[in-house]
């Protein structure tokens, strides 16, 4: 049997995963290698959107598995274009392009952004506007323009002409953009920097500067779409809508996929040849993401998301005002976060570590925060049940 110390002889070291293996799911329940059960709040990174082994998506997988799994994008298939039409009807967009990751989703949007800037004000119109804590993937130019340089640090030069300011300050992108900016990328609630809602009149300053300066207006949704919020995708809920929206994690519910959503008339500044993947609508993924879309757009199992959001947001509050490891809970439906107490700051992974010997997989987002993004279909008795486990864990975490 693979222990977790053949992880350190065979992998390059980029990672340092738990001490257990996960070796088996179903719902929001995993077991690992020595049958111990865990409750998931994690759901990968708020990846498995319908928990594990859901038999819907299992259907669609195994359905489209006896039938094509690849071809190349010299043709097209069934599953890709139906999966198209679904994100096109259910959102703003027009128009798809699929890949294989939030990054690859991200670095299309980018290029994409770059090229209708060369287009329209030539290579003048490059700049990127890009916020301090955001994480967009990473790909090179992806994780340039995230706001954590030491992620993009120490691999050369850098791509450039990308320009940081902090979120949520309007007053400083208006003092930044110009007709040189080609796209303003941002998260609807930052999330691996420690899950931090964008506020409402943000945005739509972003909006109004982007659409004055003709700067495309990126939402980076890889993390908060595909339902987590508890609206289908987290702009619908915003009175803003962007030029290009990005969307992989939860998408294909643990089949990796990204996609690229946009306009008829955006979409026209990538003619044949100008970007491409091998992978991307790849028929097995689409078919499954496909089937997710089916279940995750339904009213009803968005407005659940709110509600069970509301039952784990109250329950968290209570428990972090008895306690006092962490303040007032953050985000939207089923993405949210626990800022840690100051005595506890930088110490994420000490509760990550300490709930999972009671049972409950959880997250940080950054080392401040303590990261909860279960499946969308979590049930009642399971929230409770992780909860009960990670209180039970919290006496173990030693300032
Ligand atoms: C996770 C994430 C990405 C990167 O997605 P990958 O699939 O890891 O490439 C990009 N943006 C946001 C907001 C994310 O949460």
């Amino acid at each position: 049997m693979m222990t977790r110390s053949d992880f350190d002889r065979l992998m390059v070291p980029v990672y340092v995963p738990a001490a257990f293996i996960p070796v088996t799911g179903k719902g929001s329940r995993v077991w690992d290698q020595t049958g111990k059960e865990y409750i998931d709040f994690a759901a990968g990174i708020a990846v498995s959107a319908l928990g594990h082994a859901h038999p819907v998506l299992v259907d669609a997988l195994k359905q489209q598995a006896e039938k094509l799994w690849h071809v190349s994008n010299t043709l097209t298939n069934e599953p890709a274009l139906q999966l198209a039409d679904k994100l096109v009807n259910l959102t703003f967009a027009d128009k798809v392009f699929f890949c294989n990751s939030g990054a690859e989703a991200n670095e299309a949007a980018l290029k994409l952004a770059r090229r209708v800037g060369f287009n329209k004000g030539g290579i003048e119109k490059s700049e990127i506007i890009a916020f301090d804590k955001a994480f967009h993937g990473r790909t090179f130019f992806t994780v340039t323009a995230g706001g954590q340089p030491k992620y993009s640090d120490g691999f050369g030069p850098k791509p450039g002409n990308i320009t940081h300011v902090p979120y949520n300050d309007s007053a400083a992108v208006e003092a930044v953009i110009s007709d040189k900016t080609c796209a303003v990328i941002v998260e609807v609630i930052i999330g691996e920097g420690g899950i931090v809602p964008a506020e409402p009149d943000f945005l739509k300053t972003l909006r109004h500067l982007c659409s004055k300066h003709e700067a495309l207006l990126i939402f980076d949704e890889v993390q908060t779409g595909v339902g987590r919020t508890g609206s289908l995708y987290a702009y619908m809920n915003t009175d803003v809508v962007p030029d290009i929206l990005t969307s992989a994690k939860g998408l294909g519910g643990g089949f990796p996929i990204g996609a690229m959503l946009t306009t008829d008339e955006i979409a026209a500044h990538f003619p044949f040849g100008t970007h491409g993947t091998t992978y991307g609508g790849n028929p097995l993924a689409c078919a499954v993401a496909g089937a997710l879309l089916d279940v995750v757009s339904q009213p009803a199992v968005l407005q659940a998301v709110i509600d069970k959001g509301n039952l784990f947001r109250q329950q968290l509050n209570v428990l972090g005002e008895s306690t006092g490891y962490f303040s007032k809970i953050r985000g939207a439906g089923l993405m949210l976060g626990a800022p840690l107490t100051e005595a506890y700051l930088g110490q994420g992974k000490k509760f990550m570590t300490a709930a999972a010997d009671a049972g409950t997989l959880i997250l940080q987002a950054g080392p401040d925060v303590l990261r909860f993004v279960p499946s969308l279909v979590i049930s009642d008795e399971e929230i409770n049940e992780g909860l009960a486990r990670f209180e039970a864990s919290l006496k173990n975490v030693k300032s």
